[in-house]
């Protein structure tokens, strides 16, 4: 066996017999920092852009982009998020937001009600948004992908379910410090749900438990 290293804390790993559907490969565990990865590399590019939405409806109509508009709580998932995030900011207040991997929408329109955006970029491969709003920048791609001068005015960048879908998180993490943001907001799976954790070693590459 090859001695792979933790991409997180660069400890030995182990391998394991939970086998990841997408990477065709065992997962390796790191005891050290309590993650799992795969480490053989594929391009994954058409998976993401179109097996991957296969689970998701992207689509959200004009109408539903009014009813959120006007009824936030309704998007509960994306005003739940909101509200998590204010607790956390003391009335600090932004105009430039990134989301990487990105819903419907449902995000953007509850994020620009409160704060009043001047632009919201989202990036996700395949994405189809069913309205239009000039605040509203989508860039059809892997943020690995994506040119960096889109982001200089970004102060908060958000991904929900993205970290642990990024196999090279050293490229990843230089990129997102070129953008120069200031605040971050990533959440993850709750790998401790015994469930989400096993389902979700068949297809992510990278699976933190706690650091
Ligand atoms: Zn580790």
């Amino acid at each position: 066996m090859k001695n792979f290293l933790c991409p997180v804390c660069n400890s030995n790993v182990i391998e394991t017999q939970y086998f990841n559907n997408v990477y065709k490969d065992n997962n390796y565990y790191c005891e050290s920092c309590n993650s799992y990865h795969v480490f053989k590399k594929i391009d994954d590019s058409a998976y993401y852009k179109e097996n991957y939405h296969e689970k998701f409806n992207y689509k959200l109509s004009s109408f539903k982009y009014k009813l959120i508009s006007l009824l936030p709580f309704i998007a509960y998932r994306s005003t739940s998020r909101l509200v998590y995030l204010k607790s956390k900011l003391k009335k600090i207040k932004f105009k430039n937001i990134l989301e990487i991997g990105a819903g419907a929408g449902e995000h953007f329109i509850v994020f620009n009600n409160y704060f009043k955006l001047e632009k919201y970029i989202m990036v996700e491969p395949g994405v189809v948004i069913g309205f239009k709003n000039e605040k509203l920048k989508v860039i059809d791609s892997v943020f690995e992908a994506t040119d960096i001068s889109d982001y200089k005015d970004v102060e908060l960048i958000m991904m929900f379910h993205v970290l642990e879908h990024i196999f090279d998180l050293d490229d990843f993490f230089e990129k997102i410090k070129k953008t120069g943001a200031k605040y971050f907001y990533f959440e993850v799976p709750n790998i401790a749900n015994e469930q989400c954790k096993n389902l979700s070693l068949l297809d992510h590459p990278t699976i933190i438990i706690s650091l």
